[in-house]
């Protein structure tokens, strides 16, 4: 039997990045919640390296998220980037996103059908950028990616290879940093499942399957690409600085 690879894993690291940015353009005009679609300020569709080894996927963006277009960036967030400097690591380094790429008004839970109607991208997403490692963080992420309705109380700490689309990755649940804010002994937990992260990272991506056809994930259309651009390679790859970043990558 021949086998056929997907069609990203061909993709030097520019192009990715190009193809991720289309991605992100759709999202832009997404209308597929309307009531995401009214109240939003902004599609907080996900920041960092689009060559990151490390993903994170949070729940869905909260207010300051929503007004500057960027996951994260609250207290939450502030704790999330103490972690990663705690294991050597900059915000810049990893790519993170969320389930939902619009904010559920006055921050209420994700609705099924926003999860369902939003998780196309977050598949997108790790295609493109190919992660070896995806840490969900609680459990908005962690039930989406694991197809498992088990709570994050229950699996986080526990890696397992997974494979999402058609990328295999090394999941990683841990606890959402807005969970641990207030409460110490989440915190400690927290830590210690974060002080795990640099051994699966050195264990490198899991292998990847060989695809005699690749699985439907085609409604969000991979773009044209301009194939001229350099590769600058998967490993070293930094997003070049300045307006094609899109402040986001
Ligand atoms: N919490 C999340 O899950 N995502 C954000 O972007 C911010 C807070």
């Amino acid at each position: 039997m021949q086998a056929v690879s997907a069609q990203e894993s061909e993709l030097s690291a520019s192009e990715r990045r190009e193809a991720l940015k289309e991605v992100f353009a759709q999202a832009r005009d997404c209308t597929r919640c309307a009531e995401l679609a009214a109240t939003r300020k902004t599609v907080v569709f996900g920041a960092g390296n689009a060559d990151a080894e490390l993903m994170f996927v949070g729940e869905a963006p909260g207010a300051s998220e929503d007004e500057q277009g960027v996951p994260f960036v609250g207290q939450a967030g502030k704790l999330l980037e103490k972690l990663l400097g705690e294991i050597g690591m900059a915000r810049s380094e990893v790519f993170i996103a969320n389930v939902l790429k619009c904010r559920p008004p006055a921050n209420r839970d994700p609705q099924p059908i926003e999860i369902e109607n939003c998780k196309e991208y977050l598949y997108r997403q790790v295609e493109l950028i190919q992660p070896s490692v995806i840490c969900t963080l609680g459990n908005f992420s962690t039930k989406l990616l694991r197809e498992d309705p088990t709570g994050i109380t229950r699996v986080h700490g526990h890696p397992e290879v997974l494979t999402l689309g058609r990328r295999t990755v090394r999941l990683y649940p841990i606890f959402h940093p807005a969970a641990a804010l207030y409460t110490p002994r989440m915190l400690e937990t927290l830590r210690e499942d974060f002080a795990r992260l640099p051994e699966l990272l050195a264990l490198g991506a899991p292998e990847q399957p060989e695809w005699t056809q690749a699985p439907e994930m085609d409604d969000i259309a991979i773009p044209e690409l301009d194939t001229s651009a350099a590769d600058a390679g998967k490993a070293g790859a930094q997003a070049p600085a300045g307006p094609d970043q899109l402040d986001l990558f």
